[in-house]
């Protein structure tokens, strides 16, 4: 995990560094340097770094709304947390919840449903069981893990948007917002930094990034897409991107090793186990960070083909596939844009 942090921290840096010294060479008149600052939020390193105004009051109340956020939907503090509330009442209870939370919920939800459960909100019990990312992450035993494997269906998961409630139908149940509360997080942020005049910035919630506007010189971003069999600060290919989110996921990112081999957080509800398929990591390249948080965490449950046909399936959501055996999938809408940096992998038509 903070491989990860630092390696996409690092190349969003420098390509930040080259395209900031570039805009100052041909526009003598840019007015500010850009203010930056990071902070330990939601178990990962945030950075946000406004290029266009010198106000560190902004990025510190963008923060305080990632605090507000993570108390509300962290599964580590039973005092503030909603989702604990929720999941301590499965089985018996509906709860009230903050729009906050109902909105990743629901969201959560219908990437459940557009995956049929691949990807699935109330995969709690077993990411609970497997505590991967953790000093206790370890093998659950088989019978206890097909007992909470079983607890996993987000159809009994219940919402009601005009009361703002939800219910869990079996005791035990539990929801986990970790495959896409950073994203909705980072959209937060993005408001905030343009309700305060900001028109060039750069968020990354470790891995989630989230560009306003382009650069100083109104050209894309570039950001760097990272190798998932080099973590360590390497990029396979650059993306220029202006107004978009890039958000990875990757089995690299989160695991353990336990006998020689490796476990990884993204687990496949059929089996209880991590997933196992032909993708190493993918980016999903779209608007909102929530979007490609819900999609980069699916299309690694789905696979290639499935992960491809649903990417395919919505509008203005595009994806770098990456598989074990180097090769490298660009959907249609980005095809052009898409650069490889590293001929180790092999661009696929
Ligand atoms: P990261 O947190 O490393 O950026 P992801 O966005 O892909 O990675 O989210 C991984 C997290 O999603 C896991 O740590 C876990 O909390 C949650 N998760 C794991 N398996 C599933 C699943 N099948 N469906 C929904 N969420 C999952
Ligand atoms: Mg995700």
């Amino acid at each position: 995990m903070l491989f990860k942090q630092r390696n996409i921290f690092i190349i969003i840096c420098l390509l930040a560094l080259i395209l900031t010294s570039c805009a100052k060479q041909s526009a003598p008149e840019a007015p500010v340097n850009p203010v930056s600052k990071s902070n330990f939020l939601l178990g990962t390193e945030v950075t946000i770094t406004i290029y266009d105004k010198q106000d560190e009051a902004i990025i510190d109340k963008a923060f305080r709304r990632i605090s507000e956020i993570e108390a509300k939907m962290t599964i580590n503090n039973a005092e503030t947390s909603e989702i604990i509330a929720l999941n301590n009442a499965s089985g018996s209870s509906e709860v009230k919840l903050s729009p906050d939370t109902f909105d990743v919920l629901e969201r959560g939800k219908e990437f459940s449903e557009m995956t049929k459960g691949r990807f699935d909100i109330t995969v709690g019990s077993i990411v609970k069981l497997w505590n991967i990312g953790t000093e206790y992450a370890a093998i659950p035993e088989p019978d206890v893990l097909e007992q909470k494997r079983l607890l996993i269906d987000f159809e009994k998961l219940h919402l009601d948007r005009n009361k703002l409630t939800a219910r869990l139908d079996e005791k035990g149940m539990q929801v986990d917002l970790g495959a896409i509360a950073k994203g909705y997080a980072a959209d937060e942020v993005a408001k905030i930094l343009r309700d305060n005049g900001v028109k060039h910035a750069i968020i990354n919630l470790g891995g989630n990034v989230l560009t306003i506007g382009g650069n100083m010189q109104d050209k894309p971003w570039k950001i760097g897409i990272q190798d998932p069999f080099n973590p360590r600060g390497e990029y396979l290919g650059i993306i220029p991107v202006t107004d978009k989110t890039v958000v990875t996921s990757g089995t690299y990112e989160r695991y353990f090793e336990q006998d020689g081999k490796k476990y990884h957080h993204i687990l496949d509800p059929r089996t209880g186990y991590p997933i196992d398929n032909d993708i190493a990591s993918v980016s999903i390249i779209t608007t909102k960070s929530i979007d490609g948080d819900g999609n980069s965490t699916s299309v690694l449950l789905l696979g290639l083909e499935e992960g491809l046909k649903l990417i395919e399936s919505q509008k203005d959501v595009e994806a770098i596939f990456v598989t074990y055996d180097k090769k490298v999938y660009v959907t249609s809408g980005i095809k052009n844009d898409f650069a490889l940096t590293n001929s180790d992998f092999e661009l696929m038509d």
